[in-house]
Protein backbone atom coordinates (compact mmCIF):
# COMPACT_ATOMS: atom_id res chain seq x y z
CA UNK A 1 0.00 0.00 0.00
CA UNK A 2 0.99 3.39 -0.51
CA UNK A 3 2.18 5.80 2.02
CA UNK A 4 1.85 9.61 1.64
CA UNK A 5 3.12 12.30 3.70
CA UNK A 6 0.84 15.89 2.99
CA UNK A 7 2.72 19.21 3.51
CA UNK A 8 1.54 21.37 6.13
CA UNK A 9 -1.04 23.26 4.12
CA UNK A 10 -2.67 19.91 3.13
CA UNK A 11 -4.32 19.01 6.54
CA UNK A 12 -8.08 18.67 5.79
CA UNK A 13 -6.39 15.91 2.73
CA UNK A 14 -4.64 14.11 4.97
CA UNK A 15 -7.72 13.45 6.79
CA UNK A 16 -9.29 12.15 4.00
CA UNK A 17 -6.87 9.75 3.06
CA UNK A 18 -7.06 8.64 6.69
CA UNK A 19 -10.69 8.46 6.81
CA UNK A 20 -9.66 5.48 3.82
CA UNK A 21 -7.50 4.21 5.65
CA UNK A 22 -4.08 5.39 3.99
CA UNK A 23 -1.03 5.59 6.30
CA UNK A 24 -0.69 9.47 6.20
CA UNK A 25 1.92 11.73 7.66
CA UNK A 26 0.95 15.28 8.73
CA UNK A 27 3.23 17.98 10.37
CA UNK A 28 2.10 21.67 10.39
CA UNK A 29 4.68 23.35 10.10
CA UNK A 30 7.46 21.65 8.30
CA UNK A 31 10.21 22.93 6.73
CA UNK A 32 10.40 21.96 3.08
CA UNK A 33 14.21 19.98 3.38
CA UNK A 34 12.68 17.92 6.32
CA UNK A 35 9.29 16.83 4.49
CA UNK A 36 11.37 16.11 1.05
CA UNK A 37 13.79 13.48 3.73
CA UNK A 38 11.03 12.15 5.49
CA UNK A 39 9.14 10.84 1.92
CA UNK A 40 12.93 9.54 0.86
CA UNK A 41 13.52 7.71 4.49
CA UNK A 42 9.91 6.48 5.01
CA UNK A 43 9.33 5.25 1.16
CA UNK A 44 6.30 7.94 0.98
CA UNK A 45 4.98 9.81 -1.34
CA UNK A 46 4.65 14.18 -0.94
CA UNK A 47 1.36 15.81 -1.59
CA UNK A 48 1.85 19.51 -2.28
CA UNK A 49 0.34 22.08 -3.27
CA UNK A 50 4.04 24.16 -3.58
CA UNK A 51 5.03 24.55 -6.95
CA UNK A 52 8.79 25.42 -5.54
CA UNK A 53 9.09 21.58 -4.61
CA UNK A 54 9.82 20.92 -8.04
CA UNK A 55 13.64 22.10 -7.16
CA UNK A 56 13.20 18.57 -5.15
CA UNK A 57 12.08 16.57 -8.62
CA UNK A 58 15.15 15.32 -8.97
CA UNK A 59 15.64 13.63 -6.15
CA UNK A 60 11.48 13.06 -5.43
CA UNK A 61 10.98 11.91 -8.81
CA UNK A 62 7.69 9.74 -9.17
CA UNK A 63 7.50 10.40 -5.12
CA UNK A 64 5.73 13.91 -5.76
CA UNK A 65 2.53 14.76 -6.20
CA UNK A 66 1.86 18.54 -7.00
CA UNK A 67 -1.92 18.76 -6.09
CA UNK A 68 -4.22 21.05 -7.98
CA UNK A 69 -7.73 22.09 -6.52
CA UNK A 70 -7.50 24.22 -3.06
CA UNK A 71 -10.84 21.69 -2.12
CA UNK A 72 -9.93 19.21 -0.04
CA UNK A 73 -12.48 16.34 -1.36
CA UNK A 74 -11.09 17.72 -5.24
CA UNK A 75 -7.63 16.83 -3.67
CA UNK A 76 -8.75 13.55 -2.46
CA UNK A 77 -10.40 12.38 -6.05
CA UNK A 78 -7.23 13.37 -7.75
CA UNK A 79 -5.03 11.14 -5.44
CA UNK A 80 -7.73 8.76 -6.03
CA UNK A 81 -7.63 8.97 -9.20
CA UNK A 82 -3.51 9.12 -9.93
CA UNK A 83 -2.94 6.18 -8.04
CA UNK A 84 -6.04 4.61 -8.45
CA UNK A 85 -6.63 3.76 -4.99
CA UNK A 86 -9.13 1.44 -4.28
CA UNK A 87 -10.65 0.96 -1.03
CA UNK A 88 -12.51 -1.87 0.84
CA UNK A 89 -15.10 -1.48 3.40
CA UNK A 90 -13.07 -2.56 6.06
CA UNK A 91 -10.24 -0.16 5.36
CA UNK A 92 -12.65 3.61 6.22
CA UNK A 93 -12.06 4.91 9.41
CA UNK A 94 -9.38 2.00 10.53
CA UNK A 95 -7.39 4.55 11.37
CA UNK A 96 -7.20 7.22 13.89
CA UNK A 97 -7.68 10.79 11.88
CA UNK A 98 -5.78 12.40 14.61
CA UNK A 99 -2.44 10.54 14.84
CA UNK A 100 -2.54 7.89 11.94
CA UNK A 101 -2.61 4.65 13.92
CA UNK A 102 -4.39 1.40 13.30
CA UNK A 103 -7.69 1.60 15.48
CA UNK A 104 -8.12 -1.38 17.76
CA UNK A 105 -11.48 -3.01 18.45
CA UNK A 106 -12.22 -2.51 22.07
CA UNK A 107 -15.41 -4.51 23.74
CA UNK A 108 -17.79 -1.93 24.80
CA UNK A 109 -18.23 -3.14 28.63
CA UNK A 110 -14.52 -2.09 28.72
CA UNK A 111 -15.28 1.35 28.02
CA UNK A 112 -19.05 1.74 29.16
CA UNK A 113 -17.74 4.57 32.00
CA UNK A 114 -16.49 6.82 29.04
CA UNK A 115 -19.54 6.59 27.01
CA UNK A 116 -23.13 8.72 27.12
CA UNK A 117 -25.71 6.54 27.85
CA UNK A 118 -27.70 6.72 24.46
CA UNK A 119 -24.49 5.50 22.81
CA UNK A 120 -23.82 2.73 24.54
CA UNK A 121 -27.48 1.62 24.09
CA UNK A 122 -27.55 2.22 20.69
CA UNK A 123 -24.15 0.97 19.44
CA UNK A 124 -22.31 -2.07 19.74
CA UNK A 125 -18.84 -1.72 17.45
CA UNK A 126 -16.33 0.40 18.87
CA UNK A 127 -12.70 1.71 18.12
CA UNK A 128 -9.48 2.72 19.98
CA UNK A 129 -6.62 4.16 18.84
CA UNK A 130 -4.02 3.01 20.87
CA UNK A 131 -1.81 6.75 20.40
CA UNK A 132 -4.24 9.14 21.81
CA UNK A 133 -6.84 6.91 23.45
CA UNK A 134 -9.65 8.62 21.51
CA UNK A 135 -13.17 6.37 20.89
CA UNK A 136 -14.50 6.00 17.76
CA UNK A 137 -18.22 4.16 16.65
CA UNK A 138 -20.15 4.68 13.62
CA UNK A 139 -22.83 7.77 13.85
CA UNK A 140 -24.40 10.16 12.09
CA UNK A 141 -21.34 11.94 10.96
CA UNK A 142 -19.87 8.63 9.48
CA UNK A 143 -22.45 8.24 7.90
CA UNK A 144 -22.64 11.86 6.37
CA UNK A 145 -18.96 11.31 5.33
CA UNK A 146 -19.55 8.08 3.16
CA UNK A 147 -22.04 9.64 1.49
CA UNK A 148 -19.75 12.52 0.74
CA UNK A 149 -17.43 10.10 -0.69
CA UNK A 150 -19.74 7.82 -2.54
CA UNK A 151 -21.36 10.98 -4.11
CA UNK A 152 -17.85 12.19 -5.21
CA UNK A 153 -17.28 8.18 -6.40
CA UNK A 154 -14.65 7.94 -4.96
CA UNK A 155 -16.20 5.08 -2.79
ZN1 LIG B 1 -5.18 8.73 17.82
Amino acid sequence: MIKFICDDNLGKLAKWLRTLGNDTLFFDPIEDGELVSKTLKEDRVLLSRDTQLSRFNLKLGEKLLLIESEKPLEQLKQVVRHFELKTAKEQIFSRCLICNQLLENIEKEKIKDRLYSYVYQTQDNFKRCPQCDRLFWSATHVEKMIKMLSECGII
